[in-house]
């Protein structure tokens, strides 16, 4: 028997490097993880380069290229990617911004650019599509919000540029930044105006909206300034059921996952009460996707609380997360007739608490496929297994060869 179907489970930045407080071993290595070991034990492994050896890749680029789409060519900046995460449907040539509500003292200096890590601010965007106007610019605008503080902004009309500054001056108790063209153009200049119009047209309905006021009086940072960052233009992604033929969903609680997934395609699943963080519902996001290939032929599932715990630098809660998803992997086991591809997108070492461009672990596991002596899914293990060290980009051909979808090259 062939499996028709495809999952893949992005343990976001999982893998890592050898931890002194592991006895020299990564928290993948030392965590209890039976689920993940038999499917390594199933299936075959090795180790891939999600981008190129040596490039540290942002989650972004990452799962692009994951999902066969080279990040050389089709990423233009985060902003996009963000917009279309937060539910604005981002057509090619629109302007598309990362956005956070931040507080502005009545001096006009930036006291917390966080808005006292405020939430629930649908009423304050909702203020802002409704009441800002820049038909004078001849442009339609969306603005949206976000997981907590954060929110997008998206541009579309004639004749704007992506390369602008940001207002956002990246410290507290100073003054906003004004937002700049990068390059002496029209398109970047226009811009550049539009921003600026839009962050004191807004601010001017943030100051006054009853839910700044009510926070004011109960002592909270009132969010009363959109600072943007992360400009970027929508580029043209092929659809992904045109490029492989195949209809799918993706399962992320961060925006730009989720966006990205959107951005191609792929059908976004809501699932109650992920988070992103150690504490999200795994057990939700396996069985929504396991819901999912019932009616599709892909599924993207992402991961990403093991990413958080390498930017904290905390290898011991990394290695509990990955024993406490393990136990909700369990149902994966007696899933048939499908092509599961487990990997990271990328490492985040403890040590560096940052993205690193180590290689990362991958399994495919299903059936036809010709397996290997690997048992374990850590970094060292899956060095040795059948699928040698691949690059991110192979990922969707080697699947869709071993669900009888690829096409052949040559007679
Ligand atoms: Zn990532
Ligand atoms: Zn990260």
């Amino acid at each position: 028997m062939t499996a028709n179907k495809i999952l893949f489970l992005v343990i976001d930045g999982v893998s890592d490097r050898p931890c002194p407080e592991l006895r020299g071993l990564t928290p993948l290595a030392a965590a209890k993880k039976p689920v993940l070991d038999k499917l390594a034990a199933e299936g075959v492994c090795g180790i891939m380069d999600t981008i190129s050896p040596g490039i540290r890749p942002g989650s972004d680029t990452a799962h692009l290229s994951l999902l066969g789409y080279d990040p050389h060519t089709y990423y233009t900046g985060r902003g996009p990617l963000e917009c279309e995460g937060s539910g604005i449907h981002m057509e090619p040539g629109m302007i598309g911004f990362r956005c956070n509500f931040a507080t502005l003292s009545p001096q006009g200096l930036i006291t917390d650019r966080r808005a006292g890590r405020i939430h629930d601010t649908q009423a304050l965007s909702e203020a802002i599509r409704k009441e800002v106007d820049l038909s004078g610019f001849r442009v339609e605008f969306d603005f949206r919000s976000g997981a907590g503080h954060r929110a997008a902004l998206a541009l579309k009309g004639k004749g704007l540029g992506h390369c602008v500054t940001s207002n956002d001056p990246k410290k507290e108790g100073v003054p906003p930044l004004k937002v700049k063209e990068l390059r002496q153009t029209q398109a970047d200049q226009k811009t550049a105006d539009i921003c600026n119009e839009f962050v004191k047209q807004s601010s001017e309905i943030l100051f006054r909206h009853p839910v700044n006021v009510e926070r004011v009086n109960k002592g909270l940072n009132p969010a009363n300034i959109v600072l943007m960052r992360g400009a970027g233009e929508m580029g043209d992604l092929p659809p992904f059921e045109k490029k492989y033929g195949l209809k799918g969903s993706v399962i992320s609680a961060a925006s730009l996952i989720t966006g990205i997934g959107t951005a191609v395609g792929l059908e976004h699943i809501p699932v109650e009460g992920i988070t992103g963080s150690q504490n999200s519902n795994i057990k939700g996001k396996i069985r929504a996707a396991l819901a999912e290939l019932r009616s599709k032929d892909f599924v993207l599932v992402n991961i990403k609380g093991a990413d958080e715990s390498g930017h904290d630098g905390l290898p011991l809660q990394k290695k509990a997360f990955i024993e406490k998803i393990d136990e909700e992997f369990e149902p994966l086991l007696a899933l048939k007739g499908t092509i599961i591809v487990i990997c990271a997108d990328h490492s985040t070492p403890c040590c560096i608490k940052d993205h690193s461009a180590d290689p990362v672990p991958v399994i495919i596991r299903g059936e036809g496929v010709r397996t290997d002596d690997v048992v374990r899914f850590d970094e060292y293990s899956c060095a040795k297994g059948g699928l040698c060290r691949i690059h991110g980009c192979d990922l969707m051909p080697i699947a869709l060869d071993l669900i009888n979808r690829a096409h052949k090259f040559g007679a």
